[in-house]
């Protein structure tokens, strides 16, 4: 399918933080070769055909690759050649290939590293990332107030958390006073196999906290080849996944194409963070998000996915120490 540059990617507005991200978003787990090698070339040309199609906001992480995703990202976003405000670049702090850390201490010096190793003055979003291998309330009352104090010093513009269990946004959003946390990135819980970020939807919006959706492809599990061997559901939910895509090719659809416009449907959401490690994915999925546009979706193959995956519906999988 190829990409159409007569549909320019929708921007959508990102909570109270006066961004506006492409809906779809630039996940750079694949750059640190998480979904197999990804070479230094090839991360430079998919980065800049998917900021050629109008995607503007890029994700990464120092535990991505154990630091590989940020430089590769780094090198990218410096070899397009564009004004630094041209892109949104978010980044995480508190995982690392060596463990958990969300100390004031460890998560002031993680920006200064990663900043260095994007070649950039400031990250746009700065979020802690997997809060639930943490203690909450440590985030709340410690790891927070040190992004606060970045923010003042102008190496970041907007906090985030990011996590799998749900409960932990509303533990901590509970707990902070209201504009500390600008953003929450979920994964995993608005796609075609798990929904159940839609519940929380309205109290985000109450709070004014922008939503990031990241991996509507579930991670591999919403692909015609499948996921990786370290993806975590249990293998009813892998072969259920498996019979929905066969299903979907046998009626002439792809399942990602469809997953990526399921999760792209809901306006609610600023961004889907997809990740993506060939021009080939970038181009698939921005022309899904075209399609979407200009014809919306095939709800006839979409309802058949739906009854196949009735039975493994919103089913997930254990993450961190925190249940909710
Ligand atoms: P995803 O659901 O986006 O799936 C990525 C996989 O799908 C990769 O193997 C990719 O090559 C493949 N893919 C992409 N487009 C495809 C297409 N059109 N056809 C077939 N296969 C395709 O999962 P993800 O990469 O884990 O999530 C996206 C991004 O979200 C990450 O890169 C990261 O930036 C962010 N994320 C953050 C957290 C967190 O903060 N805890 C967790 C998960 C993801």
């Amino acid at each position: 399918m190829a990409a159409s540059a007569a549909t320019p990617l929708e921007l959508r507005p990102l909570g109270s933080t006066g961004l506006k991200l492409s809906s779809v978003g630039f996940g750079a787990s694949p750059l640190g070769n998480v979904f197999g090698p990804v070479s230094e070339s090839d991360a430079i040309a998919i980065v800049r055909r998917a900021f050629n199609l109008g995607i503007n906001f890029f994700d990464t992480s120092p535990y991505y690759g154990g630091t590989l995703s940020e430089k590769m990202l780094g090198k990218a976003l410096k070899a397009l050649g564009v004004a630094r405000n041209e892109y949104i670049v978010s980044t995480k702090c508190g995982r690392y290939v060596e463990g958990f850390d969300f100390s004031a201490e460890r998560v002031t010096k993680s920006i200064d590293e990663s900043l260095a190793r994007l070649q950039l003055d400031y990250v746009d979003i700065l979020q802690c990332h997997d809060i639930e291998f943490g203690s909450l309330d440590q985030i709340v009352s410690e790891t927070i107030p040190a992004l606060s104090k970045l923010k003042e010093a102008g190496k970041i513009r907007f906090i985030g958390i990011t996590g799998l269990p749900l409960g932990i946004f509303t533990y901590v959003l509970d707990r902070v006073p209201p504009g500390t946390v600008d953003v929450v990135l979920s994964y995993c819980h608005y796609g075609i196999n798990d929904s159940t970020l839609e519940d929380l939807l309205p109290y985000l919006k109450s709070k004014g906290v922008g939503v990031i959706s990241a991996s509507p492809l579930a991670m591999g599990l919403l692909t015609e080849n499948g996921p990786p061997e370290w993806h975590p559901a249990c293998p009813e939910l892998k072969v259920a996944c498996q019979v929905a895509a066969a299903h979907c090719k046998k009626k002439g659809n792809n399942i990602s194409k469809l997953a990526m416009q399921f999760s792209l449907s809901n306006q609610d959401i600023s961004t889907i963070l997809v990740g993506m490690n060939s021009v080939k994915q970038v181009d698939e999925n921005v022309a899904a998000a075209a399609e979407l546009a200009r014809v919306g979706i095939d709800k006839e193959t979409l309802s058949e996915i739906e009854e196949i995956l009735k039975p493994v519906k919103n089913q997930t999988w254990p993450s961190g120490i925190h249940q909710s």
